[in-house]
């Protein structure tokens, strides 16, 4: 049976050409990139030509690009990094501003933090669609406020964030101000398909993973802007510019560098197709009687499509889909105790019992016209047939 795989959110497949460009750093260019032989040395020059690529892609500085384990490690880099620089010259406890609907990544980092006494936090609200609003922004800053995070685009619901305005505002309010606001973004989701130039978002911090991007897991990305203090949280041999020891893991950066040429060459034409595909998924969807979208209705990246399906759990969708090997994802975190609704979608103000029924189709390179049309079929026969077995 063929497989419809649309949980690219969650990860994508790895990329042939990616594989074929990594595959010699395993077994023959196996060298340590620290190491003065030529082994090592071959090992070092495929590392900082994957640096520059993705300096590249992003805008900034090779100096600036550091490679980290994913996406969670950049973010805890990123966090605890500068908050730890700050603190040694700080008297009153910083404060950091973020968002409701951010990644547990950054919302555990930054709790972390907090119980450990080091900063205060601002957590700002969204709207019914999952967007912060720049006033909320303005009215959080206080004098001792030292970091915004927020994300570019929310994994669950799709919806993006106003980064680029937030980078302008933060911006315009460090020139009057004694202590600088840093700015961190989660580009995770966005990488793939929205404008990620560090300038352009006004951005000092940015993290990104590759397994979003067909690159394998195990690899990520923090960008740090020049003259942005960073306390490394990995001590050792002292690799990345001492941001980041531990031995680099070549095979994985360099697979990092040609996914991301890859998502140059076809990120404009990638969104447009993706995004056609996805209201036409949204839009068959919708014709299910109680089924909402989740998320903003325009203001949302190309690759996600989520809603709500009243009386139905999002668990049960997602397991009799798999059955007829179609894989997408719910919105709630089943553990083996309790069912906890989103964060996100609380956040946006949906009633528990309706965010038990979330389900998110995220869509990718290999998705077609025909995939969407059966997958519209199969989904409308699952909700009837969870329907006739509910209580409701
Ligand atoms: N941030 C967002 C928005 C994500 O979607 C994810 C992954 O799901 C992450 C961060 C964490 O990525 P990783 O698991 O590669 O660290």
């Amino acid at each position: 049976m063929k497989s419809i795989y649309l949980d690219n959110a969650a990860t994508t497949p790895l990329d042939v050409q990616v594989f074929s460009t990594m595959k010699p750093y395993f077994q023959k260019e196996y060298g340590n990139a620290s190491e003065f032989h030529i082994l090592g040395r071959d090992a070092r020059l495929a590392i900082e030509q994957a640096r520059e690529k993705i300096c590249h892609f992003l805008g900034g500085k090779s100096q600036e690009i550091f490679f980290t384990s994913c996406a969670t490690e950049a973010i805890n880099l990123a966090h605890k990094g500068l908050i730890e620089a700050l603190r040694r010259n700080f008297k009153e406890k910083p404060h950091v501003i973020t968002t409701a609907i951010e990644h547990k990544a950054v919302l555990e980092s930054l709790d972390h933090l907090e119980r450990e006494g080091a900063v205060e936090i601002t957590v700002l609200p969204v709207d019914k669609w999952g967007r912060i609003t720049l006033k909320s922004l303005k009215d959080s800053i206080l004098p001792n406020t030292v970091l915004v995070s927020v994300m570019y685009v929310n994994n669950e619901v799709g919806t993006i964030e106003p980064i680029a305005s937030i980078g302008r505002f933060i911006r315009m309010t460090n020139k009057g101000r004694k202590r600088r606001i840093y700015f961190h973004t989660d580009a995770t989701q966005a990488i793939q398909y929205l404008n990620t130039k560090v300038n352009y978002l006004g951005v000092d911090l940015l993290s990104l993973t590759g397994h979003k991007i067909y690159a394998p897991k195990g690899i990520g990305v923090l960008y740090v802007r020049e003259g942005t203090p960073l306390v490394r949280q990995m001590d050792g041999g002292s690799q990345e510019s001492g941001m980041r020891s531990g031995t680099e893991n070549t095979p994985s950066i360099v697979a990092l560098g040609k996914a991301v040429d890859l998502v140059s060459i076809c990120r404009v034409s990638e969104s447009s197709r993706v995004k056609q595909l996805r209201d036409k998924l949204i839009s068959e969807l919708l014709k299910i009687p109680e089924v909402s979208l989740t998320g903003h209705p325009k203001v949302r990246a190309p690759h996600i499509a989520s809603f709500v399906v009243k009386n139905v759990e999002g668990e049960a969708v997602v397991l009799l889909l798999s059955a007829s090997r179609i894989f997408i994802s719910s919105g709630s975190a089943c553990t083996s105790s309790s069912l906890t609704a989103s964060h996100v979608l609380t956040a946006m103000g949906f009633p528990e019992e309706l965010s038990h029924g979330s389900v998110r189709f995220s869509l990718g390179r290999y998705t077609k016209e025909k995939d969407i049309n059966f997958v519209v079929a199969k989904f409308t026969k699952v909700v009837q047939r969870l329907r006739k077995m509910s209580p409701e």
